[in-house]
């Protein structure tokens, strides 16, 4: 069966790699000159398999109201657009924040979380796939303000391994919190989460697959239309020509809204600016060994290997991924005020990527309405940490296996 995947990013890759590993031909199309260059290039690193909560949350519209009077240093940020496609995912986006949705989706998310924390596991011991940085040293969700601590505490999850702690607590966990502490006022600590190099890992997997004969790369090539006939796409349309296919799956991120809209697929797609910086780690004191996330200025902290990455914030407000001077020096004081000896943030490498968010969290994976097309798309603010999930389900799909997990809340709803 000769199955196309459109999109080089961390899910179109796990996607090829799960489905080669089922004996499938593969066939990767990603149009820049290289895989994992757009939002998979430098996110969060966080493998947050217990910490899941989507966006949309009670409270949310409220606190967004506020931080629109603020400029650079809101941690969501809303531009209204002249943009009915905008419009849309916003009043989904507000319908999701009741509390009951919030915690529905939030077990969807769970389970598959779950589920590709254990696909990795099977990879990296299985497969003896390395050379990432994986790390599975835990996570810490620190709380400064009391009211956002006692909203979270009923949602700690002990049977999933999650402890509520104390500011002293916090510092026990993660020795690098010390100066701050008299700021907390406690945590949630997963320890059985973990962090890796989301590149690295689409450069090992790409590695592994460049090197079996089932598997072939189309790089530097876009794909500009898909074609189809009696409800089936017979070929998708590149630069270099028309490639048959059997079977497709689109993994394109942002870019599968426009790529199926001509098929009448209203993907509830939109992108979420975000930004990070990665700098090398001044030494080992004081840097944090846990990946942490500071709740009240909705910032992230995971340790690569010998460098420091931290990630923030949340424009809502077109597609470009363009730096924003104002949002990366708000991230630059954040942590330095945060990690003072971390290593030098004015130097660090700063980047801005565009999570492909859905309004309630979740992504949209399997049937797409179109026979033969499938969809892996939508992964927001966790595409890293749901990748393996995702990839392994969607190929049982495809080889007419029962998924390990129920795909329920999962799904496009037409
Ligand atoms: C600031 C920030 C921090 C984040 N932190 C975390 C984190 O800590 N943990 C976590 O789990 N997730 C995190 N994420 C989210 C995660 O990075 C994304 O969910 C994930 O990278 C999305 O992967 P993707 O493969 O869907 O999209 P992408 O990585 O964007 O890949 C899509 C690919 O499709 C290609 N493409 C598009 N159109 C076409 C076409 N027509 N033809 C051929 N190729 C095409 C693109 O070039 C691209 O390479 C973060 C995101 C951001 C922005």
């Amino acid at each position: 069966m000769r199955i196309a995947v459109i999109g080089g990013g961390v899910i179109g890759l796990t996607t090829a790699y799960s489905l080669v590993r089922q004996g499938h031909q593969v066939e990767l199309i990603e149009r820049r000159d290289e895989v994992a260059l757009e939002t998979s290039f430098a996110n969060g690193g966080q493998l947050s398999y217990r910490y899941v909560s989507p966006l949309a949350d009670a409270g949310v519209p409220l606190q967004a109201l506020g931080w629109m009077l603020r400029r650079d240093d809101a941690p969501l940020r809303f531009r209204p657009r002249v943009s009915p496609h905008q419009w849309r995912w916003c009043l989904r986006f507000l319908l999701a924040c009741r509390r009951s949705v919030n915690r529905r989706n939030a077990a969807h998310l769970l389970r598959l979380a779950l589920h590709s924390q254990q696909i990795l596991c099977t990879w990296r011991e299985q497969d003896r796939l390395d050379g990432f940085d994986w790390r599975a040293n835990g996570k810490l969700v620190i709380y400064r303000d009391r009211a956002s601590l006692r909203k979270a505490s009923p949602g700690v999850d002990d049977t999933a391994g999650q402890r509520l702690l104390d500011a002293g607590q916090c510092v026990d966990v993660e020795p690098a919190l010390a100066p701050l502490a008299a700021a907390l006022q406690g945590g949630i600590y997963s320890p059985g989460d973990e962090a890796a190099d989301c590149h690295q890992f689409c450069q090992q997997l790409l590695q592994r697959l460049c090197g079996l004969p089932a598997f072939r790369l189309h790089a530097g090539q876009a794909v500009t239309a898909l074609r189809t006939e009696r409800n089936r796409v017979q070929a998708i349309m590149l630069d270099e020509g028309e490639l048959a296919v059997d079977h497709l799956v689109v993994a394109a991120g942002t870019a599968s809204v426009a790529l199926l809209r001509p098929l009448g697929i209203d993907l509830s797609i939109y992108p979420l600016k975000g930004y990070s910086l990665t700098l090398p780690l001044a030494g080992e004191a004081n840097v944090p060994q846990t990946n942490v996330t500071d709740y009240d200025n909705k910032v992230v902290y995971a340790r690569l290997g010998d460098q420091l990455r931290v990630a923030a914030m949340v424009d809502i407000g077109g597609w470009d991924n363009d730096l924003d001077p104002g949002r990366i020096g708000t991230l630059q004081r954040l942590a330095s005020e945060t990690f003072p000896a971390a290593g030098d943030y004015r130097n660090a490498r700063q980047w801005a990527g565009l999570r492909p968010a859905t309004p309630e969290g979740t992504p949209l994976l399997g049937r797409s309405g179109v026979d033969n097309l499938w969809l892996n798309v939508g992964h927001g603010s966790l595409g890293f940490t749901l990748a393996c999930g995702s990839a392994d389900l969607l190929s049982s799909l495809i080889g007419g296996y029962l998924p390990a997990v129920s795909l329920d809340g999962l799904t496009l709803t037409t």
